[in-house]
């Protein structure tokens, strides 16, 4: 069994930037399970199935196989064979994944590569229920928040930084959206483990979660 950190919380709080700190500071691999999540989305997308038709979701499902690997370090998504790591983080495929996630069978298919890979290495895995869930016995859990109105302003400043025009009204809306449907869908909904230590970050740097997390590590 590898040593296992796993980092649940809602969309904007940072994870996937922390998460990679501390497993670079620990010589770790980071395991970003919302990106296996957007891989299938995209899948759903090639296929011109609407996020609402559950049928046809399901049954895409069973011609999909999203895999990881890394290059220079970072995890690269293939789905069928295909590095669609550049389509990620398209606000479609983030949408698309966000109403596909509660589906019980597109969880199952990413369930058994997310417990293997915390099997055989060391990982920060983040995502929505790695420490409820996914591992439940994980050598370290942490459930990091931040408030709604943070989450909207790193959001804002990310896309305006990359020229996106964008409302923080509506990045905000979109992220109470999307954690309403995180934490109230019945397969493995959002929410903190018993045993995870809660950070917020709304008022910490970078630096200082990463430090809190690292006190929490062997
Ligand atoms: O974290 P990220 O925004 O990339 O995740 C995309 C979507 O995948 C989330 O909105 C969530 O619905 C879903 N997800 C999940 N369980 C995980 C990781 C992500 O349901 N462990």
């Amino acid at each position: 069994m590898g040593y296992n950190i796993a980092i649940d919380g809602p969309a904007g709080a940072g994870k996937s930037t922390i998460a990679k700190q501390v497993a670079q500071r620990k010589g770790y691999i980071y395991v970003d399970t919302g990106a296996m999540y957007r891989g299938l989305a995209v899948h759903f997308l090639k296929n011109h199935i609407q996020p609402e038709d559950q049928a046809g979701i399901i049954r895409a499902c069973k011609d999909a196989s999203v895999t990881i690997g890394y290059a220079d370090g970072q995890q690269q998504v293939y789905l069928n064979g295909e590095n669609i790591t550049g389509m990620l983080r398209e606000e479609a495929v983030g949408d698309m994944a966000s109403k596909s996630s509660p589906i019980p069978e597109v969880r199952e298919k990413l369930l058994a590569l997310q417990r293997t890979l915390a099997k055989e290495k060391d990982v920060v895995m983040d995502g929505r229920d790695i420490g409820t869930n996914i591992l439940p016995e994980a050598d370290v859990k942490v459930y990091l928040t931040a408030s709604v109105e943070t989450r909207a302003k790193r959001r804002y400043d990310e896309l305006t930084a990359k020229g996106v025009s964008c409302s923080m009204e509506q990045i905000a809306a979109d992220i109470k959206k999307r954690d309403h449907r995180d934490m109230t869908r019945d397969t493995a909904p959002l929410r903190q483990a018993e045993d995870a230590v809660l950070i917020d970050s709304s008022a910490m740097t970078i630096e200082e979660v990463t430090e809190e997390i690292l006190k929490l590590c062997r």
